[in-house]
């Protein structure tokens, strides 16, 4: 009888991560994707290996803070109204999570798949063209003042229980710390032990260039369904035909959702869309990677300049780019980094794919033979290498070491 491969559909960091890790364990691997491998969220993030970012968006008090923020033109939170009514079943249950028993859950779910992020992605890389591309770096988060970074506390309560410490830094010692801020920065919260990658997309398209090297293979498709063998998953058909399968992964990202509704599934997954600006040849860059505290963007030197990327706008991820995040961006940066300039600027718009409790589902859909690796928001890059071990762990048979329920599809299901 013919062995049929495992199909991953969804070439960003996620799938390509969950492709490379079932292949070492030597199963026979297709990776699918409608576009060239990480071209989607997983290229234009802000490239941060977050090992710290175990609070989630909805940390509790954000019911007070939210209209507020909606309505004040230098908050990083964007709502598009017209998509609101169809978001609204979604956006009334992430408001939900806004609670402090849930956040705590959250970040000890999140910091399971975080903490060790850096040593994942390094062995993810190893043997690879990108083994050299993973940096350790600094953190820093800024802050207009020490007051500002104060109201943060929560925060980093959570972040200390997960293990990750910050020292503060003020007065002078900030701007002798990062050259490259101007005044309005007084405040800098400083962690160790982080680190970053300077291209994602690339990484992502190197690290699939890599499986295809080692007889892994990747076909260009739009994956519109699956057929079924005695209710277990025989086929993924596409827009280039029907494709025999063992088993198949769904690392799909926001259009997860799609997928998993072939499957008769309603798992609410919405895209927190982000934004990023590219300062082209800028005049200056900083030592570590920063997280502009107000702005809600990170701030990293990459290959192709310096790259500011972040801010939320909760919108469905077929609307149109909306223009005020970028132009947020661009305010922020002129205010905190006075003396910048660069030869030209890029924009880009992506798509974080998050669940109300944003917590990614990693593991079976029922017993299908499909498995699922998609929801993880802001942190993907980070966990993605993390993820992709889990799930070949889990299609494997052997099974992680760690306890899966909190990652469950079944929360969504039952
Ligand atoms: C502005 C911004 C900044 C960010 N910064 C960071 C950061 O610093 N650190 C961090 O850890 N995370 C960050 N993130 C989050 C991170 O980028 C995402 O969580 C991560 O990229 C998600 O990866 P993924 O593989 O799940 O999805 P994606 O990268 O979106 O990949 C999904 C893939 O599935 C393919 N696909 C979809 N449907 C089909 C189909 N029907 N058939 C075939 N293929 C299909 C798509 O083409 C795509 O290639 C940021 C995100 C944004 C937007």
């Amino acid at each position: 009888m013919t062995q049929h491969p495992i199909i991953v559909v969804g070439a960003g960091i996620v799938g390509i991560s969950t492709a490379l890790w079932l292949q070492r364990d030597g199963h026979d691997v297709v990776l699918m994707d409608k576009d060239k491998p990480g071209q989607a969220a997983s290229y234009g993030n802000s490239g941060l290996i977050a090992n710290w970012a175990v609070t989630p968006v909805t940390y509790p008090g954000l019911w007070w803070a939210l209209p507020r923020m909606v309505l004040d033109r230098r908050a990083p939170l964007f709502l598009k109204w017209r998509d609101m009514p169809k978001m609204a079943p979604w956006l009334a249950k992430f408001m939900g999570n806004a609670t402090d028993r849930k956040t705590r859950q959250i970040a000890n779910s999140m910091a399971t798949l975080l903490t060790d992020a850096v040593d994942q992605h390094r062995a993810l890389v190893k043997g690879t063209a990108v083994e050299s591309w993973v940096h350790d770096s600094k953190i820093n988060f800024l802050y207009p003042t020490r007051r500002a970074f104060d109201r943060d506390k929560y925060n980093y309560d959570l972040m200390a229980d997960a293990g990750q410490h910050a020292d503060v830094i003020t007065g002078p010692a900030v701007h002798e710390e990062e050259p490259i801020l101007g005044p309005r920065i007084q405040c800098i919260a400083q962690m160790s032990g982080t680190g970053h990658i300077t291209d994602p997309g690339n990484y992502a398209a190197k690290l699939a260039e890599h499986f295809a090297a080692q007889g892994g293979r990747f076909v260009r498709a739009t994956v519109q369904d699956f057929g079924f063998t005695g209710g277990h998953v025989s086929q993924v058909r596409t827009d280039q035909g029907a494709f025999d399968c063992a088993k198949a992964v769904v690392t799909s990202g926001i259009w997860s959702k799609e997928l998993t509704r072939k499957l008769g599934l309603n798992i609410p997954v919405e895209s927190e869309r982000g934004y990023h600006v590219i300062y082209e040849n800028p005049s200056e860059l900083p030592r570590n990677p920063m997280l502009l505290s107000d702005g809600k963007f990170g701030v990293n030197a990459m290959d192709m300049g310096l790259r500011f990327a972040g801010t939320v706008e909760l919108a469905r991820h077929t609307s149109p780019q909306s223009q005020r995040p970028l132009d947020l961006i661009q305010g922020y940066v002129k205010a905190t980094f006075p003396n910048l300039t660069c030869t030209g600027t890029q924009e880009w718009m992506g798509n974080r794919p998050t669940l109300p409790d944003s917590v990614p589902i990693i593991g079976p859909l029922k017993d299908t033979g499909i498995f699922a690796g998609f929801g993880h928001q802001h942190v993907g890059l980070t966990s993605g290498p993390k993820t992709g071990r889990l799930l070949a762990q889990m299609i494997g048979g052997a099974g992680p070491n760690i306890d899966m329920a909190p990652y469950s599809a079944d929360r969504y299901l039952n």
